[in-house]
């Protein structure tokens, strides 16, 4: 906080001046540094968030019925995700197991979908159920 022991030092010089109507503007100016330093600090969150969004976006793919996360070479690495709760709201909900091992479900939205469409993957052991 660089800036901020830097209008700390102008203050007691002020104060010790005897310059009430500058040291006044002085706290003015540190308020407003205080607003800014802060606005930036949500700013930068934000932008670290939008990033993590486009780099999950980027590694996200559609494919047999569900989402899948692919890695840099593009092989499935996570998955599958409820390609329904992915495109209407960004969440990546794993698909889980039904009482009836052909299917598969999201908790989120209830959706099923038949496993048979997913053993056409190379990677099938990324959807193995635990
Ligand atoms: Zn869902």
């Amino acid at each position: 906080m660089g800036i901020m022991n830097d209008i700390q030092a102008i203050g007691k010089i002020l104060q010790k001046a005897g310059n009430i109507k500058l040291y006044e503007q002085l706290l003015a100016i540190q308020e407003k540094t205080l607003e800014t330093m802060e606005e930036n600090k949500n700013l930068k969150e934000e932008i670290e968030k939008l990033k993590e969004k486009l780099r999950i976006k980027d590694s996200v793919i559609f494919k047999h019925d569900a989402c899948w996360i692919k890695d840099k070479n593009g092989k499935v690495k996570d998955g599958p995700f409820c390609s329904k709760c992915y495109e209407s709201s960004e969440k990546l909900i794993h698909l889980i197991g039904c009482l009836n091992p052909s299917y598969s479900m999201c908790p989120q939205c209830n959706i099923t979908l038949a496993n048979k469409i997913w053993k056409a993957l190379e990677t099938r052991t990324f959807y193995k159920r635990r």
